[in-house]
Parts: C-alpha cells; structure tokens; sequence
C-alpha cells in the first residue's frame, strides 16, 4: 500500500504529506478538540457549539483558506427548537369506549420533527411502507380514505423500489406531499428491524433531544401533521388487535422487503403532547480556496461535513456528553486536514474548492439545507458535493463505500483515484438504511449538484462488517462515540489522501460533473443538460 502511494504522488507531481498528516495525527487532534468534553456534543444553539465553530473558523484561517460566510467565515442560521414535556403528553389507542393507554419511550416515542398538535384524536389506517412512487406508479396511499387519519406505516421500502428512488421518497419532505395530498393528519412509524442501527432502548432515550425546524416559513413546511409518533416493533400487536394482522406477520414481510398489506385499523389514536418551544441560532462555517483558471475558478466544488452532535442528554453508563467523535467531528478533522495538506504543497486548482461546515445535521439535515438553498457564492457555480460524515475508519482501508457511485461523472473519477491507490470500490451494500439521503449531501442533490458520499467499506460477512456493526450498536449516538475508542489512524490518513486527490481530480477536470443520463437525481439538474 504505501509504494502504491508514493508512485501516485509521483504522478500528481507533488509529494503531500508530513508525517503528521501521513500517520493520521494531525486529524485526530482536531477531534480530541472538537470531541472534548468541553464542547459538550456540540449542540446546535449551544455554547458548545460555538467554540467549535470558533476552532474550525480559526483553522481554515491558519490553512490560508478565504472567508466564505456571509459574516467572516459564518453564515448564521436561525433555528426553532422543540422539547417534549412527557409529563404533560400521552399516547392512548381507543377502541369501543375503552382506553389503553401507551407507555411512552416503551411502546412508542412521540417526535418533535413535526410540532405536534396539543391534541389529536384520529383513526388509524395501516398503509404498509407508506411509500408514494409515482414513475414506478407504486401508492401505498391508494385504496383507503385515509382524510382525517393517522397513517401507520413500516419504515423502509419493498425490494422492486431501486435504492436510489425508494430513499428519496421516505425523505420527510417527499412523504410529506402524498400524506398531505391523501389528507393525513398524523403519522406513526414502525421502527424496522431490518434497518435499525442501534437497539430500541437507546433510540428511545432520544426523544428527550431537542428536535429542531429552520426557522424561515418557505423552508419550514408541516404539510398539516399534527402528530408523528414512531412504533417500537415489539409492541406493534396492540396496534394490530382486532385488524386480523399480527406483528409476526408484517414483520417477517418487512424483513424480506415484501410488499404489505393495507387495511383500516380497529380504534383511534388520542394523542396528547406539551412542547418546550424556544429560538436558537448557529453558524455554518464557510471557507474558500480560490481557484486558478481564469474561467473555472468560478465554479465551486464543495466539501462538507457537519459539525454539530446531539449536545447532552439522558446519561448511558453514567455518561450524558454524546461527543459525536466519529459523527460527525471526523468528518470536519478531514476537512482541515486536506486544507492544511494543501496548504503546505500549494498545488494550483483549477476550480475552487468550498470548504461547508454545517450546523444541525443531526435535526434533519437543516444547516446544509439552508446552505444549499441560500449559498454564499452563486448557486449555479457549484457543481459537486463531496460530504464526509462518519466515514468510520475502524480497520485498514482497502474499500470505499461510495453512495452515489452510479448517479454522475463523480463515480468514474472517483475509480480513477482510487484504483491506482489499490482501493476497491463498492456501491451501497445495504439500501434498506437509507444512507444516501441520511446526510448533508442529499441537500446538494435536491440542488441539482452531483454528490458522493463515502465510507470506509467492508465485504459481506467479514470480521470488519462485524466490526463496523457493533460500532453503530454501541456507540452510534452514544456518549461512547468519545475520544476513548479505538480508530485505526492509519486508515483515516489513507482515507484522507484518497479524498484530497478526489477533490483535486474533480477541481482539475476541465468538464463541470453531470448527472448520468438515466440517474434518476438528474431531475433536479437547473444548468441546462
Ligand atoms: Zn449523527
């Protein structure tokens, strides 16, 4: 591997790299920073967060990066934040005058993703994955008159829906149209087995969590749910009685991405909810490297990556900092290490490169889409997004994930770096986790902009897979994804090179990057192809 990286920087004519940007320290020092507990999980709004804000703004400085904000190197971002009063809320199912009242946190959690109603009283229909495909003419809202009920879906989509189409529908704001357009008031999701990163008891612990919306009416739309409540799958039989479906039965369909049934449920769901709503503001840091072509410096590639994590929470082993480590500090020690490698070797990009580090990821992607939709240079000069978040360099990297790879131009050169390097590329091993539009990329996209989106990969049924799957069952939003756990610095310095040359490549290519022509992303394309 590491001859393979000396004939390499042979070819790019620069030879890169210190010893502390080739053995992974220097990226690791910005986590041990930005991962302290100190910064308290950087909570969007909180004070945590602003220091780290402050560090990132004062290491682009230092890389000779320009300011790219609107304020320096901030754009400020307005956001509304809601917590649950779970004394003050309940979930009830009704049926023939007789109540059973729902254990919140046990047999399901009530989300403040949608500001809820102080009440709803409605009838249930169950719409199995809850999925509107119109060019594959797929409506799980079809059928039933679901005006005025809430809708009970499993989350996730049947196998006959592509990857790429069925994650873009189950994204808040496409499921949102159809609920809105069959007359939902409410929505209650049933975790998937299949596709549930961390176990029932911790997810649920996050409903404490601040949940947050932008606050800017056009990009903040409710599509008239009044309630959102999500499911623990072990308990679904309460919400089947007397439907003539059992929890064995959906489930075992869902596992194997069958489709499922939809028919009316017996009762109503009574819901009840007291919100803690206040106002908070967070900057994206912004910072830019000119580039060198008298006509392509004018375009911009981005790099992103998110800084903020869940703040403090309900305590895990006795430990309530959730310092997000991996999620998503790694991905922002990435960012400055490639701008302080190409500070030292000064190459000469064609293209600029945009530097995006954005706010309120965990809360639904929000930063990056006030970014996207309100960007700091000319929306139409940006033409790629390479988003970092979480790329989980537990063991030697010797495959990259790639989400995206069969979208756009983006995919054939990011092969073209990585086979020199001896780096096996592969696509989305698992669709089901919705991994393309779980991150700040998917903003890009609905832009029009090609992205990517990257892990260190793993082959099927590896000890590296099991690896990477503990990891997300631990410590995946935990306090435990800390500074205190073990990452293989190798590996991240290796990654980190392979995306320095992919930004490089894709800055140096004299054509803009375009979607493919059969990619189903390229409806969002505004530049003219
Ligand atoms: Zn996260």
């Amino acid at each position: 591997m590491k001859r393979r990286w000396l004939a390499l920087a042979g070819f790019t004519c620069l030879l890169y790299g210190t010893d502390s940007s080739t053995d992974g320290k220097r990226w690791w020092s910005h986590i041990l920073y930005l991962a302290d507990d100190k910064l308290e999980g950087r909570l969007t709004g909180s004070e945590g967060y602003r220091k780290a804000a402050i560090y990132v703004a004062g290491e682009f400085e230092r890389a000779g990066l320009k300011p790219g904000g609107t304020s320096g190197y901030f754009q400020p971002v307005k956001f509304k934040s809601r917590e649950i009063v779970e004394e003050g809320s309940s979930l009830a199912l009704e049926r023939n005058g007789a109540k059973e009242a729902l254990r919140l946190g046990e047999d399901a959690t009530i989300s403040m993703r949608v500001d809820p109603a102080v009440s709803v009283e409605a009838p249930l229909a169950f719409v199995g994955y809850g999925l509107t495909v119109p060019e594959l003419k797929f409506d799980d809202l079809a059928g039933q008159d679901l005006r005025g009920k809430i809708a009970v879906y499993m989350s996730g989509g049947p196998s006959s829906i592509p990857g790429a189409l069925s994650s873009h529908y189950q994204s808040a704001e496409e499921r949102g149209v159809f609920l809105e357009r069959a007359g939902v008031v409410g929505t209650c999701a049933i975790a998937n087995p299949a596709a549930m990163d961390v176990p029932w008891a911790r997810s649920a612990l996050a409903r404490f969590q601040p949940a947050m919306s932008l606050n800017y009416p056009e990009l903040d739309k409710s599509f008239g749910l009044q309630i959102s409540a999500t499911i623990n799958p072990s308990h679904l039989d309460k919400w089947l009685a007397g439907s003539g479906h059992t929890a064995d039965e959906i489930l075992a369909l869902a596992k194997e991405r069958k489709p499922l049934p939809h028919f009316s449920l017996d009762g109503r769901l009574n819901a009840k909810t007291e919100a803690r709503r206040t106002e908070v503001e967070s900057p994206n840091v912004i910072a830019i490297l000119p580039g060198t072509d008298p006509k392509l410096k004018d375009e911009y590639v981005v790099l992103s990556a998110h800084l903020d994590h869940l703040g403090v929470g309900r305590p895990i082993n006795g430990d309530s900092i959730y310092n997000g480590a991996m999620d998503d500090a790694s991905g922002v020690a990435t960012l400055l290490d490639i701008a302080e490698q190409l500070h030292e070797a000064k190459p000469k990009l064609r293209r600029s490169l945009i530097f995006v580090t954005v706010a309120a990821e965990e809360k639904g992607l929000l930063g990056s889409k006030y970014f996207a939709t309100n960007p700091t240079v000319k929306r139409e000069q940006i033409v790629a997004d390479l988003n970092v978040d979480m790329f989980l360099p537990l063991f030697p990297f010797h495959i990259l994930t790639v989400y995206g790879l069969d979208e756009s131009d983006l995919g054939r050169q990011v092969r073209a770096v990585a086979d020199p390097l001896g780096i096996r590329i592969q696509r989305d091993l698992e669709p089901e986790r919705n991994i393309f539009i779980r991150s700040d990329q998917y903003n890009f996209i609905r832009q029009g902009v090609p992205s990517l989106f990257f892990k260190v990969g793993y082959e099927k049924g590896s000890p590296e897979e099991g690896i990477a799957k503990k990891w997300l069952k631990e410590r995946y939003h935990a306090p435990s994804d800390d500074v205190n756990q073990p990452v293989d610095l190798k590996a991240a310095a290796d990654f980190n090179r392979m995306m320095l040359l992919l930004a490089e490549t894709v800055a140096n290519q004299t054509a803009r990057p375009q979607w493919d022509q059969d990619s189903f992303f390229r409806r969002f394309a505004k530049n003219g192809d």
